[in-house]
């Protein structure tokens, strides 16, 4: 037997939430086992768990779209038991039983090795939101994003996505401008690398076609009207990174950024991005992120503690990086 949180929907109610004892035969089908040691709390996985949005394809369902943990038995000639291993999305916690429980059965190529100088724990604690950071960090650097361009802004900044982007890019070199809406993280932000701080006020009505050039690139979680006042503000071929929809999924902005001043918004995807992309950040992680930053950026809690943390961070009443700890 093993502890999972289970999503169960009757007709046209919300998803009931409960931590359940479940047998090994209850798992999907899948060639590798895994002894999960830590999940997450992403904010996909609390709009799935609150019901917020159509996130859950079919229930009863283990949500949780990160597990961290340790091989038990595999069909799969890529893993062996023993070996430490990380899940990012791929439709688990979503379409398939996901890491929010203390095993799981997916399919090999959904997953990649742990780093080695990271610790389960740690990678949890920069999980999907941090993964993302990474890639939304590759993606300015490929476009020639280098950190004498200038000044970086980065929204959602006490967020996961926000806090790991600041960490990553402040110990790159690059000087960041953080958007928040919580005067009491102020601190926090900048002890991750932020040079300044704007409120996110400033970004979130409606944006003109453009305004003044401050900023070279942009990681942007926030979406809707932020998203659109960023490329408005962005400078002259300076490139925009854009991940989430923390205000909205809208996007209201004209051509103007893109056809005067040669913006270029990229779109990142973390879910069903490919194996050796996951691998490259995975490995730029290890080697650039500030460990210390990720300590202080993360809280743990336990499976019970899920479904209210999961209300919280909907209400923007969490900050930085929760992980779930599914043997506490
Ligand atoms: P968090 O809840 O940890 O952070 C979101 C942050 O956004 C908050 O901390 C807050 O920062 C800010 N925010 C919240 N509400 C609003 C609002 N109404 N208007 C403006 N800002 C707001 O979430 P994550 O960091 O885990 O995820 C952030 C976004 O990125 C989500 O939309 C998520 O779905 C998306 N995402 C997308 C991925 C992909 O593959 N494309 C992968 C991972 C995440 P502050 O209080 O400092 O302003």
């Amino acid at each position: 037997m093993f502890k999972a949180l289970v999503l169960k929907k009757q007709d046209d109610a919300d998803a009931s939430v409960s931590v359940d004892d479940l047998n090994i035969s209850d798992l999907p089908e899948g060639d590798v086992l895994v002894k999960v040691s830590f999940s997450t709390i992403n904010y996909k996985d609390a709009l799935a768990i609150t019901s917020s949005s159509p996130i859950i394809k079919n229930y009863p369902m283990v949500p949780g779209i990160d597990f961290a943990g340790v091989v038990e038995e595999s069909n799969n000639d890529s893993f062996k038991t023993g070996d430490k291993v990380i899940l990012n999305g791929f439709g688990v916690g979503e379409k398939y039983w996901g890491g929010l429980a203390q095993k799981a059965r997916v399919k090999g190529e959904w997953l990649v090795k742990l780093p080695e100088k990271l610790t389960e724990k740690q990678a949890m604690a920069i999980g999907t939101a941090g993964y993302t950071a990474m890639l939304c960090v590759l993606a300015l650097e490929k476009q020639g994003v280098t950190p004498d361009k200038g000044e970086i802004l980065v929204t959602g900044a006490s967020g996961g996505v926000g806090s790991v982007a600041i960490s990553l890019l402040s110990k790159l070199g690059y000087e960041v401008c953080a958007s928040s809406g919580r005067e009491e993280f102020k601190d926090y932000i900048n002890s991750l690398g932020a040079k300044k701080i704007i409120n996110r006020s400033e970004l979130s009505e409606k944006s003109r076609p453009l305004g003044k050039e401050i900023w070279a690139g942009a990681i942007d979680s926030v979406g809707s009207h932020t998203l659109a006042n960023i490329c408005a503000s962005t400078k002259y071929g300076g490139v925009v990174a854009a991940c989430g929809l923390a205000q909205g999924f809208d996007f209201p902005s004209t051509v103007m950024p893109f056809i005067l001043r040669a913006v270029s918004l990229l779109g990142v995807d973390s879910v069903y991005h490919s194996i050796e992309g996951r691998k490259e950040a995975w490995m730029r992680l290890e080697k650039d992120l500030n460990l210390e930053h990720l300590t202080k950026m993360t809280q743990v809690i336990s499976l019970d503690d899920v479904d209210q943390v999961a209300k919280n961070m909907l209400e923007n009443k969490t900050f930085g990086r929760i992980v779930v700890d599914v043997n506490l």
